[in-house]
């Protein structure tokens, strides 16, 4: 057995995997859906597509925000109002019900009150800006570099779940379309059980649906708080992939900061070879 200065390294044979920007790229896409909306009032109503763009990104906000229920939601799911424009929460817990009850009459109110903003009232319209939105969001699924390759490797011989905070319908989707759900074993999302990271209890689910134990555990993904507070709540390892936010955490013997998904693999290995 290897070890460290943090004592004995186990082979980790259970993998515990986040999706959003660990294994899908997540950058510019809400972006682009807004964008994308933005053409279509462009193209019906000769609006300027960017700027109906802005305008419909801050009602949206607001729109999510001035609900004083959403907040605790949000927080405790991890849920954004990029996602109640988008995905229906099918699949979700009853904490979820008035959110999912909610969303129709969200989305009406936001792209008619942006198009309002420049002096158009159309239903069609609205619900044309709207669909726009949800086809591009459920269309724009890319993994990061080096991401297929990464649970690849790791999925010969390791035991994978997928643990995300986020809608149970988007993040079920995106297994799918990426090619995912067919190298993992299961996953775990936080509006289908209840909870989410870095919850301790979030952890322990993906680990035993992993049919294994959190001696043998790691956690792999991008944001701190979520992730690796997760997996350290249980005491397991993790690798997280930290980009530019590197240096603004204490070192911390359980933890192995990497720069992206592609040097996961090396720094995994090089953990369990460790010999401290
Ligand atoms: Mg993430």
């Amino acid at each position: 057995m290897a070890r460290s200065a943090a004592g004995p390294v186990r082979r980790r044979e259970v993998v515990i995997l986040d999706l959003d920007g660990t294994l899908t790229d997540e950058h510019g896409n809400v972006e682009r859906a807004f964008t994308a909306a933005g053409e279509v009032a462009h193209k019906h109503a000769g609006i300027d597509a960017g700027r109906f763009a802005e305008a419909a990104r801050a009602t949206a906000q607001q729109a999510w925000w001035d609900e004083a229920w959403i907040d605790p939601l949000s927080d405790a799911f991890g849920l954004s109002a990029w996602d109640g424009l988008s995905e229906d929460f099918t699949g979700t817990v009853p904490a979820l019900d008035q959110l999912r009850s909610w969303l129709p009459d969200l989305r009406r109110h936001v792209w008619s009150l942006a198009l309002q903003e420049f002096g158009i009232s159309n239903a069609r319209l609205t619900a044309a800006v709207g669909d726009t939105y949800i086809r591009h969001r459920h269309e724009d699924v890319r993994l990061l570099p080096g991401a297929a390759e990464l649970v690849e490797q790791l999925g010969r011989d390791r035991r994978l779940v997928i643990l995300s905070n986020g809608p149970a319908d988007g993040q079920r989707r995106k297994l799918a379309v990426s090619g995912l759900q067919d190298l993992v074993l299961d996953a775990v999302i936080s509006t289908e059980v209840g909870f989410a990271k870095p919850d301790p209890r979030a952890v322990a689910l993906a680990v035993h649906r992993a049919g294994g134990n959190t001696d043998v555990a790691i956690v792999i993904g991008d944001t701190y708080d979520r992730d690796v507070l997760g997996a350290l709540a249980c005491h397991v390892p993790a690798i997280w992939i930290c980009g530019q936010e590197g240096q603004t955490r204490p070192a911390n013997s359980s933890v192995t900061a990497v720069d992206s998904t592609g040097e996961v693999l090396g720094a995994l290995q090089a953990l369990e070879e460790s010999p401290g």
